[in-house]
């Protein structure tokens, strides 16, 4: 069977026994006779598997009594105005840390809803670090802090959260998710599209503390959490198909021995193509600085943009698939979400190795 060697950013590569398994139920799931597609969303089959997803992942990340977990649609960028739309009051200000590309979208989108504030950022340093959790200091006003906690564009990730009293703590972790153990308790609200280490795209995780959730009857019923979570987020219908292939994601994380295991391969996963990088001479140039790198996203450039294009050819040759980096800052990027086996990230390494002795300028 062909399979590529997939370095997508997202949609990204799903676990192959994933796909069989939705290829063996495919047309007949839970025994109904039917394809989960033409399940309709009130049936009791679609009703297992949908509380299945969510109870699967309060399982996998632990997540306390005291949260919801909401299976909402309009990617992860709807939440940039979710978030502010329903926690976000007079008289307060939303404080962001801006780490690249994604924390700026999520600025833009609350500033049309209230007023905010940065009270860190790496931008002047091209995004290559996160600030030191000394550096952000909330503003007394503050409804909450934001933050992305893994840069899939600029390859950053948070290895340690700021502590914020009592100021919710809201992570877009859309590229990082369930890639390792995270402390719930330590947030406000997560958020994460599913189409990195979830499953496909068109479902939106939010795992939301209950007290954040008012009952504003102002907020259009679909940006609403408070109706979403009123209705188990089946308000109107869902994509049952996506829900049913991130229940079997999660199937199969659980499977992996959970996220504290997930983590370990995924170390050893950075680290064959960090050393390649580090190996390299200089060849290859990280774009993160060292103890700011992505165990998710490893973005790097090469001597010149021509040794850039023949490296990006010669990959795909290979059978390499999405190694360029994003269009916004060029360059190469490994994307290695959950799904990507350690094999796969040896083959790049070697290839990487391969290259820079055969390349002539
Ligand atoms: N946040 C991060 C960190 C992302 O990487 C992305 C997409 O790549 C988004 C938000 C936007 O997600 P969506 O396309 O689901 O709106």
């Amino acid at each position: 069977m062909k399979r590529a060697r997939n370095f997508n950013a997202g949609p990204a590569a799903l676990p192959l026994e994933v796909l069989q398994r939705a290829q063996n139920e495919w047309l007949n799931i839970e025994d109904s006779g039917m394809s989960v597609m033409e399940l309709s969303h009130r049936s009791a089959e679609f009703e297992k598997i949908h509380n299945h997803a969510i109870q699967s992942l309060k399982d996998l990340l632990e997540i306390p009594e005291n949260y919801e977990v909401l299976l909402l649609q309009g990617g992860a960028s709807l939440q940039f105005s979710m978030i502010p739309m329903n926690i976000l009051n007079e008289g307060q200000r939303a404080d962001f840390v801006l780490t690249g590309s994604w924390s700026e979208k999520a600025l833009k989108e609350a500033k049309k809803v209230g007023n905010t504030a940065v009270v860190a950022s790496s931008k002047d340093e091209k995004y290559t670090f996160i600030p030191k959790l000394e550096d952000i200091k909330l503003n007394e006003d503050a409804a909450y802090l934001h933050i992305t906690s893994n840069n899939t564009i600029y390859g950053t990730q948070w290895k340690h959260f700021p502590e914020t009293n009592n100021v919710p703590l809201v992570a877009d972790m859309s590229s990082d998710i369930l890639s390792k153990k995270i402390d719930v308790s330590k947030f406000g609200i997560i958020y994460a599209g599913a189409q990195k280490n979830l499953g496909p795209s068109g479902i939106t995780v939010v795992i939301i503390r209950k007290d954040l959730i008012t009952n504003n009857e102002n907020i259009p019923s679909m940006l609403n959490y408070s109706i979403h979570s009123k209705n188990n987020s089946l308000y109107n219908t869902p994509p049952t198909l996506a829900i049913y292939l991130l229940s079997l994601v999660l199937d199969w994380a659980k499977e992996q021995g959970g996220v504290e295991k997930i983590a370990e391969v995924n170390g050893e996963k950075a680290k064959v193509i960090y050393d390649a990088i580090d190996n390299s001479n200089g060849f290859y140039k990280g774009h993160a600085l060292p103890d700011s790198r992505s165990h998710m996203n490893v973005t790097f450039t090469l001597p010149t943009e021509e040794a850039e294009k023949q490296f990006l050819k010669e990959a795909k040759q290979a059978g390499f698939v999405g190694l360029n980096g994003h269009r916004s800052i060029g360059g190469c990027r490994a994307s290695i979400y959950n799904a990507v086996p350690l094999s796969h990230c040896q083959d790049l390494a070697d290839f990487m190795k391969t290259f820079q002795e055969s390349y002539k300028a």
